[in-house]
């Protein structure tokens, strides 16, 4: 089962929710908790892994060979991203734009090109206790998440696999949630925290996922989000109160679940309804 935890925006509390789910989870059963959010990854701070292993994420981008180029610039034609301009005589290459289609590379008729690696990120793995974590972080400046979160990706397994998103609802959020078996969405009660559920929800539906509503921060103005889940049919699943203890406790990068025995109740109950809801819809569509 692979479950994602996504919100339509960011510091809705995301990362709270998605690491003490885990390390709920792994009371009772190895988790494998995936880290995608490859811009600002903060789930280590919570889940305090032991670094093991880090691997290098590359893709493939065109280099031309100056000497064989003509500058006929059928290449800077052909690419849909601006990637190749030809330029008296000559062809450059903006590397951070390519997305490594190789189409240039084939319709070069001098066969002047070949794609080689450029680094955009790195993957880290590591382990506290049942839980593996891996982390993708994509290098400053780098603009396409995809690669390093598909990478990522690869190292969902059998068991239970509990993924952080991106947040935003752009590729790499959609990215991210295609192909889970349940979306946790995490939203706040405030109009802001609406409208981007809102959009979340759109995703979710388009792409066929499952999913529920937690609201962090719950509290007298849970009304706004409870009013539009029951209109558009979404279950709410969790409430998080608003608390200042929860947020002395976050900001010291502990986990709720276990410094407060309540919370360790909220989310075992989080946990056992995201469980059934997966299972029952993977049931009905089976
Ligand atoms: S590989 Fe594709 S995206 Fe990259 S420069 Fe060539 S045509 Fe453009
Ligand atoms: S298609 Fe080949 S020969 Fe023509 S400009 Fe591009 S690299 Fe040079």
């Amino acid at each position: 089962m692979v479950i994602s935890v996504a919100s339509g925006k960011g510091g809705t509390g995301k990362t709270t929710v998605s690491t003490n789910l885990a390390w709920t989870a792994a009371r009772s059963e190895p988790v494998v908790f995936i880290d995608c959010d490859v811009e600002e990854p903060d789930s280590h701070f919570y889940l305090k892994p032991g670094w093991k292993e880090e691997s290098e994420v590359k893709v493939k981008v065109p280099s031309v060979d100056s000497g064989c180029c003509d500058g006929c610039g059928a290449c800077a034609d052909f690419c849909r991203f601006n990637a190749l301009a030809a330029i008296k005589g000559d062809v450059l290459v903006f590397a951070e734009l390519c997305h490594s289609c190789g189409g240039c590379k084939t319709v070069c008729p001098g066969d002047c090109i070949d794609m080689v690696d450029r680094k955009i990120g790195i993957v880290k793995s590591g382990r506290n206790g049942d839980i593996s974590i891996k982390q993708g972080l994509l290098d400053i400046g780098e603009p396409m998440a995809i690669p390093v979160i598909d990478s990522l990706k690869s190292n969902i397994g059998d068991g239970l696999t509990i993924i952080d998103c991106p947040p935003g609802t752009g590729c790499p959020m959609i990215e991210t949630v295609t192909g889970t078996d349940y979306c946790v969405m995490v939203t706040e009660p405030s109009p802001f925290g609406l409208h981007d559920l809102s959009l979340a929800h759109e995703v979710a539906e388009e792409i066929g996922v499952p999913h529920g509503v937690v609201i962090n921060k719950s509290s007298e103005y849970d009304s706004l989000i409870d009013e539009f889940c029951l209109k558009s049919d979404i279950p709410v699943i969790g409430r998080i109160p608003f608390s200042m203890e929860m947020a002395v406790i976050c900001s010291r990068g502990d986990l709720a679940v276990e410094a407060d025995p309540v919370m360790k109740t909220r989310f075992e109950d989080i946990l056992k309804e995201v469980k059934s809801f997966a299972e029952a819809t993977n049931n009905t569509q089976r």
